[in-house]
């Protein structure tokens, strides 16, 4: 890789990135590369994912669209200064804070989601005013090769490049000193990101993963409940940071949620899903072949079908999971839910305690007190109240997790914020120039003192 930032550090130096109109500009021609490229970039989606139609036009690219107009729209009101008081023993000085750049930003994209991953904290990069380097997911190659193709179509590289590669290149981007990081991947390369950063005093944005665990107590409408669940863990074929890792159910409504999941798939994804139009496949075969082991010694309860070829794994469900099975050691990350009962709350809160944080929590009940003791009582990214993954597509709602989910968010005005540094300014005028603060303090104190209430 013959890439470095110097032509990126000598754009921003320019001043051209910092102007509003600029930032502007850019995030209309964004937004028209998105338009202009819709069909292309749905048939990558399709060809590294089998994403279908719908799931990549909705999580994709209409998420993406909305996140740009948003920041059009707010783009003046988010750089606005914003004054600060003062204390009246310091007037007449005023404050103020204001925010800007941090300049040259390094994002790296992870594969499930490939082009939304690099795109929308590229929004908040343009809106900040900063110059972008972005490394997309190789294994998601024709997302990647149609971002390394289009990108250059809209914007010059000094201000924001597109570079394609595995480890090995990101590995030699990381020896650059950049402003920023924004990372989203997995635990252990989010390790290798944030020790590379420190070396240079880099920040970092980790967007990361873990296993999200799906709450359900009796007080339900277990038919919505039931669907919300395959909706959200199923879609992309449960490729989704945020999908329901495992459930967690009361075991007075088991046997009638399992009847609802299994009838959801089939309204869903009908009798044979490899034949559905609406279900993903596995992004290659080390996945595959890491969901299928995961299979092993388990009580497949719907499902379990593989296809190597096609690198499919029908929508499995699997039944009397305990805690100790292996499954629940790491992050799924495919179609595969497993199931486990509990017959007191505290059950449920005592184990997802004992787990790293994280980065989504679902809790399905109507019983006001005992969501508010789950809320109290437990830590993650976010949480939904009877509802999986749909607080990703809320732009007010900051998107990140907590501990081993990650460091730092994003989405609407949050991006804007991950990619600025808020400046405190301080001025004072000349006309009046008291003396009490300066030595000699002899006789001061007591004054002093008084003044400040000590
Ligand atoms: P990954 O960590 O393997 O790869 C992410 C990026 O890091 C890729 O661009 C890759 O080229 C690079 N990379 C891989 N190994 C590297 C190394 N040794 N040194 C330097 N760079 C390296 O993650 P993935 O497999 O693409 O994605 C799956 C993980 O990402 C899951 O844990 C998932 O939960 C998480 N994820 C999180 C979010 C979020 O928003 N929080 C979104 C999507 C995925």
């Amino acid at each position: 890789m013959n890439f470095t930032i110097s032509q990126q550090r000598v754009y921003f130096s320019t001043g051209e990135t910092k102007d509003i109109n600029f930032r502007q500009q850019q995030l209309i021609i964004l937004k028209k590369l998105v338009i202009d490229y819709e069909i292309e970039i749905v048939k990558a989606l399709q060809s590294d994912l089998h994403k279908p139609e719908f799931e990549a036009v909705a999580s994709e690219i209409i998420l993406t669209i909305k996140e740009i107009e948003l920041a059009i729209k707010s783009l003046k009101t988010w750089t606005k200064p914003h004054k600060a008081p003062v204390p009246w023993q310091l007037l007449p000085a005023s404050a103020r804070i204001e925010p800007e750049p941090l300049g040259v930003v390094l994002i790296i994209g992870a594969w499930n989601y490939p082009f939304q991953l690099v795109i929308l904290p590229l929004i908040g990069a343009i809106a900040a005013g900063n110059c972008a380097v972005i490394k997309p997911s190789e294994i998601a190659v024709h997302t990647s090769k149609l971002l390394g193709e289009i990108i250059p179509k809209y914007f010059d590289p000094a201000y924001i490049s597109v570079v394609e590669g595995g480890i090995e290149t990101t590995q030699q981007l990381l020896t650059e000193k950049f402003d920023h990081i924004f990372f989203t991947g997995s635990l252990h390369v989010g390790k290798i990101v944030l020790a590379a950063a420190a070396k240079h005093l880099t920040p970092v944005t980790l967007e990361l993963g873990g296993k999200s665990p799906c709450i359900v107590d009796t007080d339900i409408h277990v038919e919505h409940t039931a669907r919300r669940i395959i909706w959200g863990k199923f879609m992309n074929a449960g490729q989704t940071c945020i999908a329901p890792d495992y459930i967690l159910v009361n075991q007075k409504i088991k046997a009638q949620l399992l009847v609802n999941l299994e009838k959801c798939l089939n309204e869903f994804y009908g009798k044979d899903p490899q034949s559905s139009k609406d279900y993903a496949r596995i992004i290659n075969r080390k996945n595959f072949d890491r969901l299928v082991n995961l299979l092993n010694n388990t009580q497949i309860m719907i499902g379990g079908e593989t296809n190597a070829d096609h690198l499919y794994i029908s929508p499995t469900l699997i039944n009397n999971v305990v805690f100790t099975d292996s499954i629940m050691e790491e992050e799924i990350f495919g179609p595969i839910l497993p199931i486990i009962e509990y017959t007191d709350i505290r059950e449920a809160i005592d184990w997802i305690n004992s787990q790293p944080k994280p980065l989504a929590l679902y809790l399905f009940s109507q019983n006001k007190n005992l969501q508010q003791h789950v809320l109290q009582t437990t830590s993650s990214g976010a949480v939904c109240l009877n509802e999986t993954v749909l607080h990703s597509s809320i732009s007010s709602l900051p998107f990140g997790g907590v501990g081993n989910s990650g460091i730092g968010s994003y989405h609407g005005k949050a991006s804007f914020d991950t990619f600025s540094h808020y400046k405190s300014i301080l001025q004072n005028p000349f006309w009046l120039d008291i003396k009490l603060r300066y030595p000699p303090y002899q006789g001061k104190l007591s004054v002093f003192k008084q003044l400040f209430k000590f």
